[in-house]
């Protein structure tokens, strides 16, 4: 058996034509294709408008840039995400305050939210800063949907904003709504780990046409012409740079690749669904010491990644630090036989900038402790055979055994 990658990217041959036809082109730098991108991705997900970026973490900066969020804000982002999240929030000089996960579906848990807001802000006030708390980033982690409903109620209630983490969900959805049409900006990723791929890549969704138009100029060093502008008629006047803007424009190179990809998103996303159906029909007998990642009723996965759990008392640092051990060691053997696996991601206020900051301890965000330290993410990608998957498992079954 070949090593088994935790993630490939899904090529066919169009990839590599619609690169070849764009560097033939001319047009390299971002042009007709990224818009084409923008616009295939908008579509497929319900939403007027897709500004590309060069990453999801551009585009998350670019949202808080262009929404005005900066110093004397908070934004409330969970505990258990990739560090990025957290990262875009203290870009603007704002402080990303970390809220605890639910060790269920690894996503921001609503009852731990109000009472984080109810405890640390008075009229909307963080009682210790004087920060005024502006919203909260709602991650759908791994390609499942955080529970919008009940975090729009919330931010309705204090009077607050609600942007979405969408980098893991292209295609998650909460009963009939797509991500993306939950009334909310959100932020996709085409990071190679990511359901398809640019390379590098980002986009954010909004129906919302002066943010989008705002991000369109931010996006580009602030300017307030388009670049497709600039290359038509009056190609000789510069545009004008009114305010501070970045360069986090996605190339066409890269926009030809999203746009191949995007011509398959259905293949890529069922085949995404099959893999994860068939790890939840196997594992439990093969590997009762996980737990399968847990759907609630009317959610739509996008499997992302499918990170299980190792069984533990997630209310005991004892227990969750012998089981993290056992965890390494089981991640360890797979190494060996050719298994590439990860933890889930990282809990974001054990990580230095945020503990030195911050001072936080461990055991201040258990559920967020309990999934770093427990979560095991087993290979998963469009085209992994059933052999390919049958050997992961018969691993893992044979492993068990042994122990
Ligand atoms: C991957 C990821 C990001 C960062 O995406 P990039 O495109 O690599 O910048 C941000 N948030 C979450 C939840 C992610 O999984």
């Amino acid at each position: 058996m070949k090593p088994i990658p935790i993630m490939r990217p899904y090529f066919t041959d169009e990839e590599a034509q619609l690169v070849a036809e764009t560097l033939i082109s001319g047009w390299v730098a971002q042009g007709p294709r990224a818009a084409e991108f923008e616009r295939l991705v908008a579509k497929y997900e319900g939403v007027r408008f897709g500004v590309a970026t060069t990453s999801c973490t551009t585009a998350l900066h670019l949202l808080f840039a262009a929404l005005g969020i900066g110093k004397g804000f908070d934004v409330i982002v969970p505990s258990y995400t990739f560090v990025a999240t957290a990262n875009a929030v203290e870009y603007t000089g704002a402080n990303a305050i970390l809220a605890d996960v639910s060790t269920d579906t690894y996503n921001i848990d609503p009852e731990r939210l109000e009472s984080l807001i109810q405890s640390r802000y008075e009229g909307g006030v963080n009682k210790e800063t004087g920060n005024r708390l502006f919203g909260i980033v709602a991650v759908h982690l791994f390609g499942l949907c955080a529970p919008i409903p009940a975090i729009n109620a919330i931010a309705a209630k204090y009077g607050v904003r609600v942007l979405e983490d969408a980098a893991c969900a292209l295609g998650a959805s909460i009963g009939e709504k797509r991500e993306g049409t939950f009334g909310n900006p959100s932020c996709l990723s085409f990071h190679p780990r990511k359901s398809i791929t640019t390379g590098e890549g980002g986009m954010v969704l909004t129906d919302d046409y002066e943010l989008a138009e705002r991000m369109r100029g931010l996006r580009s060093h602030g300017a307030s012409v388009s670049e497709v502008q600039r290359h038509s008629s009056k190609g000789y006047l510069l545009p004008d740079y009114d305010e501070l803007g970045y360069n986090y424009r996605m190339t066409d190179i890269q926009a030809a690749v999203g746009v191949a990809q995007m011509h398959k998103i259905d293949e890529i996303a069922a085949d995404r669904r099959r893999l994860a159906a068939r790890y939840d029909e196997l594992l439990p007998e093969a590997a009762p010491f996980l737990r399968t990642p847990f759907v609630p009723e009317g959610y739509g996965h996008a499997y992302q990644s499918y990170v299980t759990m190792m069984r533990a008392d997630e209310t005991s640092m004892a227990s969750i630090d012998e089981t993290h051990a056992k965890r390494n060691a089981l991640m360890d053997a797979l190494e060996q036989a050719g298994i590439a696996t990860r933890q889930g991601t990282h809990a974001v206020h054990t990580l230095g900038h945020y503990r030195e900051k911050y001072g936080y301890r461990a055991e201040e965000r258990m559920g967020a402790y309990a999934c770093d330290r427990l979560s095991l993410a087993l290979p998963l990608y469009a085209g992994m055979t059933d052999d390919e998957q049958d050997y992961v498992i018969e691993k893992l079954q044979e492993l068990h055994a042994k122990e």
